[in-house]
């Protein structure tokens, strides 16, 4: 039934929930501030960088490894 989840929520809203309980910066700096602030030793266990969100055009925190 993923066809009927698909046509109900066309945006996954499992994405769109983890957007919303982010931290969002409207900035770079401003997020790149806040890692130096909570991880200033950029700790892989806590977040250690900022990436742009497409879908909320604001930045958040991750400590996923940076990817491409
Ligand atoms: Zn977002």
């Amino acid at each position: 039934m993923k066809w009927l989840f698909n046509l109900l929520f066309p945006t996954s809203a499992r994405d769109r929930k983890m957007c919303k309980d982010k931290v969002r910066f409207a900035n770079e700096p401003a997020a790149n501030e806040a890692i130096r602030r909570i991880n200033p030793t950029r700790r892989k266990d806590k977040p250690n960088r900022a990436y742009k969100c497409p879908k909320c055009r604001g930045y958040h925190l991750t400590r996923s490894p940076k990817q491409q």
